[in-house]
């Protein structure tokens, strides 16, 4: 696909494997030019529009202009209703612009738990869920012409134990007979056909997930949300919300919009504009980085397959080349708070290098963090809560999927169409000791790490 990328005569570089290898330790680990911000948003920057005065009335409001919001919004104007984009920040600030960009189908649990709580036929319905949000998802951008590299690259799950080799074809294995679904299993010595590593012990191929350029995706909704006659208005904080008559007063940094709906799609930045919303998702920090560019020889030494892939650990660890196959793109430390992401950079590009020691001393290009959200039931939910309409709860490998199909059928709702979905629980759950601050996830993640240790998993 012929997308220019915006790379800069740095960016442009190209390292030969040789020369990598041979750069000694004591050079430095950033490339010229490092940025503390998405490698995404070098081909597409987050903008802030033009501002123009709030109106004073919409027919709907929504909060937040990522995946969730921004499809609710575009079906909705597409049916001919105002609506007013509310976005603190630039456009698609949150995680929308700042993930891995993998497609699939995926709760928390897998199919085969779903099935041991719930009985297969519930298990079954819920897991349709995961089924309608990839298709509408790809079907979204097809049927817009989204150019954002939306690719059938499929992906590669990497064991870290014979535990989760037998877990993993046991799982896929349901899917397949559920579902239809196809996979391979690799073996331990057919693995550098996909991946380049002393870690793993073999893994499986789910061959028809995909990947995106996430940031060229969010542009492309954008102006397909823009062109429907939608207005986004970014720098512009929703600060609170109070019923006024059959509708809502929202007010915001910029003065109050009156709107008959209101729709919250905040996710990972939900915060004290909509307490009892705060009071059940739980933000979550992912950090990733992107490396200089690399020869095309040295990522095929890494990733021949060319296919989005992370491990099983609790601990997980992922990484892709990147849409115009320059950098590898990694991430881990999934949860951890960290402020400071010049030392994030540096973490991150260590645990790199012990999977991959043949990217000898790599430099990086770029690292950054984004949130998604928890919940206490680990899925993902589409309400109401006192006429407020939301759909949140999504984390890796989900918010794509999960978020467009929600946001759609948010507006289907609004609209008076019939828009079930099997996420439509009927109460989202809070915990008493939990008023948004995650104080519990540093314990969380101890016992996590414990768990990998159990198995024999060493970072
Ligand atoms: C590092 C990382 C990797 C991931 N990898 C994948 C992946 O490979 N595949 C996948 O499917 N999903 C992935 N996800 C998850 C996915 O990116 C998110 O679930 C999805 O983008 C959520 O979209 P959203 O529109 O609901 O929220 P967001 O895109 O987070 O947008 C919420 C927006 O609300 C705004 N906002 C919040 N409060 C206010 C307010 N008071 N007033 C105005 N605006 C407000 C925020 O500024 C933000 O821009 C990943 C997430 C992260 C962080």
């Amino acid at each position: 696909m012929a997308i220019p990328l915006a790379v800069n005569a740095d960016q442009r570089q190209v390292v030969a494997p040789a020369a990598a290898n041979l750069r000694s330790a004591a050079e430095p680990a950033f490339m010229p030019g490092f940025k503390t911000d998405p490698y995404w948003w070098d081909a597409a920057p987050r903008l802030h529009e033009a501002e123009r005065p709030l109106p004073s009335s919409a027919d709907t409001v929504v909060i937040g202009s990522g995946y969730t919001g921004l499809s609710a919004a575009l079906t909705l104007a597409r049916a001919g209703r105002e609506v007013c984009v509310l976005e603190q920040e630039s456009v698609g600030f949150g995680a929308s612009s700042r993930n891995f960009g993998m497609l699939g189908r995926q709760y928390k649990f897998d199919l085969t738990t779903l099935i041991q709580k719930f009985g297969i036929e519930r298990a079954k319905a819920l897991y349709e869920g995961c089924n309608q949000a990839f298709a509408f998802v790809n079907g979204l951008i097809e049927r817009e012409g989204i150019e954002c590299f939306h690719a059938p690259s499929g992906r590669y799950v990497a064991a870290n134990t014979p535990a989760h080799l037998d877990g993993l074809e046991k799982e896929l294995s349901a899917r397949k007979e559920h579902f239809g679904h196809a996979f391979h299993m690799i073996s331990r010595a057919d693995q550098p056909t996909e991946l380049v590593t002393e870690k793993f012990i073999g893994g499986a191929v789910i061959p028809e997930h995909r990947t995106v350029h996430p940031g060229l995706f969010h542009n492309g909704l954008a102006e397909r949300v823009r062109g429907a006659g939608a207005v986004i208005h970014s720098g512009t904080r929703v600060v609170s919300m109070k019923r006024s008559g059959d509708g809502w007063r929202v007010e915001t940094s910029r003065g109050a919009v009156a709107a008959r709906h209101l729709v919250a799609a905040t996710n990972g930045y939900t915060g004290k504009a909509t307490p009892w919303l705060r009071r059940r998702v739980v933000p979550i920090r992912a950090y990733m980085i992107a490396t200089e560019p690399l020869d095309p020889a040295v990522l095929a030494g890494v990733l021949p397959g060319k296919r989005g892939f992370h491990d099983c650990a609790h601990e997980m660890e992922y990484a892709r080349i990147s849409p115009d196959g320059s950098r590898l793109i990694y991430g881990a430390l999934t949860g951890e708070v960290h402020d400071d992401l010049r030392q994030v950079a540096l973490t991150l590009r260590a645990k790199m290098l012990r999977l991959f020691p043949q990217l000898g001393a790599v430099r990086v290009g770029h690292v950054w963090t984004g949130r998604c959200a928890g919940t206490f039931d680990y899925f993902p939910h589409r309400g109401r809560h006192e006429g407020m309409h939301y759909a949140m709860g999504y984390c890796f490998g989900a918010g794509m999927p999960f978020g467009t199909w929600l946001g759609d059928a948010i507006a289907r709702g609004i609209l008076g169409e019939p828009a079930q979905t099997p996420l439509d629980h009927p109460e989202m759950p809070s915990n008493p000791l939990y008023w948004g601050r995650p104080w519990f996830l540093p314990l969380y993640l101890r016992y996590q790490a414990w768990l990998d240790w159990k198995d024999g998993i060493r970072a």
